[in-house]
């Protein structure tokens, strides 16, 4: 164990009793209400929220604790380098997309970009979906004014409505059971959609590939996918069916950012000592909620879970050190992710400092990028947006700066969607300003479509093989 590990235990031991007084506070699933709790609805009614926490708190978990172990592992050989992690979709899940369709283009646009680049990186691919539970989102404003009228803001489905009116926007305590029925659902069909091995990845031939003749590296494109297909064709003359492809991995993942609802779904189990969140195999943390004194932080540091956190560009070695000897006290393998969100204009100046402070320290981390929320501006027509070139050219820098520090990208984060969407400007076709119109879905965020999806991960391909 090095120095600064150890005075960073012993900051942790410190902390908690002052955060709670004269005496040592332990952790429990609900320490974090004596914390500061950012990013929460102001419920109006407590009994109401007590009595759905408590409904939820009855409900069976959506995961299992073996399965969060299990992904626990792979992240500890992504941390090696030996896999490289895929974490992908809406910024926003809603309950009126909990549908056939929406989920099950999204399974398969995820994992087709996985077969990309396990083709392409020649090794494994931890495919973690942002979905079954990404229902709750961070706001700039506690609320949102229209022509003189204050109400709360949007906070995502599982807090309030998004039609503006008091009574959408009212936070109801109702919409945490309503999260989990729904995440349930979601799950229930990934895992059956999973288990029945989707017929049309073993043939890439069938993929919709009609954008690659808008790009310039159509050749290099084709060749790639013609590739995929000889190899898959190649492994089931020789074995047969592929059994391991009808039964791929898939994990899920949400940002953990209502409390109240995490620890409802926080639980011990029979064989597996410790605490477990059981809402998602892998939480993260997300930028504007990672204060080393909050709420967040408090409750993260006490499941077993793998578990994330956003890095934004502000965030200095200073602050990130005593993160992770918070979070991952004991320097387990698989325990700790950090997402990297610096903006492609800021990721020169901002990540190598943090790169250097936790190579300095020995810390072990897995290292992601996500391209997506440095990268979001307005347009003229009142649209959030991302250009494909800013993604892409954060993702290819955050390749180099790795390389350079000596440190490694072992994975990327997304926002996309199987739909054809037309949210994010570039790519292939070109998609303009103009076109944002004709098919913006997001509640929130603006995501890659199909096309731009796969565009990316063979971008992805092409730079890391150089
Ligand atoms: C998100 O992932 O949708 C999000 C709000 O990200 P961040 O915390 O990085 O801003
Ligand atoms: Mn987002």
């Amino acid at each position: 164990m090095n120095k600064r590990h150890d005075s960073g235990v012993r900051a942790v031991a410190a902390h908690v009793t002052d955060a709670a007084g004269a005496d040592t506070a332990p952790w429990t699933p609900g320490s974090w209400q004596r914390r500061p709790a950012l990013q929460q609805p102001i419920y109006d009614d407590p009994i109401e929220l007590a009595r759905a926490g408590a409904h939820l708190a009855e409900l069976p978990p959506l995961v299992t604790s073996w399965e969060v172990l299990a992904l626990k592992d792979a992240v500890a050989e992504a941390q090696e380098g030996k896999r490289f992690l895929l974490q992908g979709g809406d910024c926003a899940e809603s309950f009126a997309d909990c549908t056939s369709p929406v989920i099950s283009n999204r399974l398969k646009v995820l994992l087709q970009m996985s077969l990309v680049l396990v083709h392409g990186l020649k090794k494994p691919v931890l495919r973690v979906g942002r979905f079954a539970g990404q229902y709750a989102k961070p706001r700039s404003a506690d609320n949102e004014v229209r022509d003189g009228v204050s109400l709360p803001s949007f906070r995502g489905d599982v807090v309030n409505s998004q039609e503006f009116t008091a009574t959408a926007r009212r936070p109801d305590p109702q919409r945490l059971i309503q999260a989990h029925a729904h995440s349930a659902l979601t799950m229930n069909f990934v895992r059956a959609l999973i288990d029945g091995g989707f017929a049309d990845l073993r043939h890439p031939e069938y993929w919709d590939l009609a954008w690659v003749e808008h790009s310039p590296l159509a050749a290099e494109y084709r060749k790639m996918v013609a590739g995929i297909s000889d190899s898959l064709h190649f492994m089931e003359t020789l074995a047969g069916p592929i059994a391991s492809f009808s039964k791929v991995d898939f994990f899920t993942s949400h940002e953990a950012l209502l409390l109240h609802y995490e620890q409802a779904l926080t639980r011990q189990v029979p064989r597996n000592p410790g605490w477990f969140n059981l809402s998602t195999h892998f939480p993260w943390i997300g930028m504007r909620t990672a204060a080393l004194d909050g709420a967040h932080v408090e409750y993260f540091r006490g499941i077993r879970n793998p578990v994330a956190v956003k890095i934004g560009p502000s965030v200095t070695a200073d602050q990130l050190l005593p993160l992770i000897d918070v979070l991952d006290p004991h320097a387990e393998p698989g325990r700790l992710t950090l997402i990297h969100r610096m903006g492609q204009a800021k990721i020169a100046d901002a990540l190598p400092p943090l790169l250097e402070a936790v190579k300095r320290e020995g810390r072990r981390v897995l290292w992601v990028a996500d391209p997506m929320h440095g990268n979001t501006e307005g347009t003229s027509n009142g649209h959030k947006t991302r250009r494909f070139d800013n993604i892409r050219g954060e993702l290819d820098q955050a390749f180099d700066i790795h390389a350079a520090a000596g440190t490694r990208l072992g994975g990327v984060h997304l926002e996309l969607t199987g739909e054809d969407v037309t949210e994010c400007i570039g790519g292939a076709r070109d998609l303009k300003e103009g076109d944002l119109d004709r098919a913006y879905k997001s509640m929130v965020d603006p995501r890659l479509n199909y096309e731009q999806s796969l565009e990316l991960a063979m971008l992805i391909v092409r730079k890391s093989t150089g």
